[in-house]
């Protein structure tokens, strides 16, 4: 870690912020991950109402995942919205550090792949365990299912949250709620890939149907075709995934106006899109040189039936937020909530700078919205990461790439190259160290 409280251990932890979350949640205090230890910290920071990082427990945790921001997508968003001397909301959190993305190999877990996929790394954060690529939270090579943070949370007796700009069926969103082989086993009739999960051979079932019983309190996102496909096999079999969720006591809405209007008091699951949800930007993708460009994004391209990020973020929170009362509900525990920024991740991969950087720009939106809250809620916990870096890379205005290039008109009113040269075709992940920032009550010296 940088910053306060400096740990005298190497910096780079797998596992470094479940290790955080284990610290919040759980009140651990001896996890030998080189978090600091009690007398490192610097006088007067304990407890400090600013939300600046100190002693305490936190009550409530908010993490927040840009699918795919690495350090450079981070850059390259804040060089084209704010300026190169500009900050982002995600670039305040006091507590900065690094850490490790790779996965393990399916066929001998004692090997690294040195490139993750969000299956690989979320089961990583979710559940503190390496894994091979395209697993959701089950074992490297004997398939074991691993317990998640949200299920820990649960547990506890806090309310929880997974919110997605994607289907709440992919990778990120999926592995808090399920446990599956392979991460294409997402609807009833997705399960190729995963026969022995199927509820017609008494297992737990696709992804979407592992989110819905698991109860998980608020479900926002998209991938409602996954939803919409008929479950066979358990006390639902012939239903559909929807009609499941309505019989085990879910609301589900379909709009950004039915979330407005959404209250506490039932579980919800929003699905606003049939696929993803559609993006905020748009713009002209890289193509070889001499590239597209010098260009301006065009902003403003999510239709109003849709909520933004952090339109979805706010009420999640406002939806999950126990107030402490007294008598009975005076001891009552907080809330876990995880947003994705998930197409961050897809635009790198068509190699469309715009619209890459319009949902970073909207994720930090997002990030803004915990911030605010954590501001008035010290007690809270806001972590903010990728979950491994991607393809897109800031070249000289001069250079001659190999790969497809866009010119973009930054805030600066200056040219900013952008590169995707990972692949021929469709870009690839990357497997640099990555960023883990947080704000809040951090480290427990009780
Ligand atoms: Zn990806």
């Amino acid at each position: 870690m940088r910053g306060r409280n400096r740990a005298r251990r190497p910096v780079v932890l797998s596992g470094l912020f479940g290790a955080l979350l284990a610290v919040a949640l759980v009140g651990f205090v001896s996890l030998g991950t080189g978090l600091a230890q009690p007398g490192e910290r610097e006088p007067g920071v304990e407890g400090s109402p600013e939300g600046r990082p100190g002693g305490g427990k936190a009550k409530n945790v908010i993490l927040l995942i840009g699918d795919g921001m690495g350090e450079s997508e981070i850059t390259i968003a804040r060089n084209y919205e704010k300026g190169a001397a500009g900050r982002l909301a995600l670039d305040a959190l006091p507590l900065t550090g690094d850490y490790t993305t790779y996965a393990v190999q399916e066929d001998d877990p004692s090997k690294p792949d040195y490139v993750p996929d969000s299956a690989a790394t979320g089961t990583a954060w979710a559940t503190g365990e390496k894994t091979s690529n395209g697993r959701i939270s089950t074992t490297p090579g004997t398939d074991r299912d691993l317990k998640t943070i949200l299920e820990l949370a649960q547990e506890a007796g806090y309310k929880t949250g997974d919110v997605s700009t994607a289907e709440l069926t992919d990778a990120t969103p999926a592995v808090l709620a399920a446990q599956v082989r392979d991460r294409s086993c997402q609807g009833p009739q997705n399960m190729a890939e995963c026969p022995q999960d199927r509820k017609s051979n008494g297992g737990p079932g696709s992804i979407a149907e592992q989110e819905v019983d698991e109860g998980v309190d608020v479900l926002l996102g998209a991938g409602r075709l996954r939803f919409e496909q008929v479950i066979d096999g358990g006390p639902d079999s012939g239903k559909t995934v929807i009609q499941s969720a309505e019989r085990q006591g879910y609301r589900v809405i379909g709009t950004a106006q039915e979330l407005e209007m959404a209250r506490s008091g039932q579980k919800l699951l929003g699905l606003f899109n049939a696929g993803n949800m559609s993006l905020e930007w748009t713009g002209q993708p890289a193509a070889p040189e001499p590239g597209t460009g010098p260009q301006r994004c065009q902003e403003g391209r999510r239709p109003d039936n849709e909520p933004s990020l952090a339109q979805m973020t706010q009420k999640s929170i406002e939806l999950l937020e126990q107030r402490p009362g007294k008598g009975k509900a005076k001891g009552r525990p907080g809330f876990f909530l995880q947003v994705e920024g998930a197409s961050i991740d897809k635009r790198d991969h068509a190699f469309n700078p715009c619209e890459q950087i319009g949902e970073n720009v909207a994720f930090d939106e997002a990030v803004k919205v915990a911030l605010d809250y954590q501001k008035k809620n010290p007690e809270t916990l806001v972590i903010v990461t990728g979950d491994h870096a991607h393809t897109s890379q800031i070249i000289p205005t001069d250079a001659t790439s190999p790969g497809k290039v866009s010119t973009l008109i930054t805030a600066d009113e200056a040219e900013m190259k952008v590169n995707y040269g990972t692949e021929k075709g469709i870009q690839t992940h990357t497997g640099s160290q990555i960023r883990v920032a947080a704000q809040g009550p951090i480290l427990n010296y009780s």
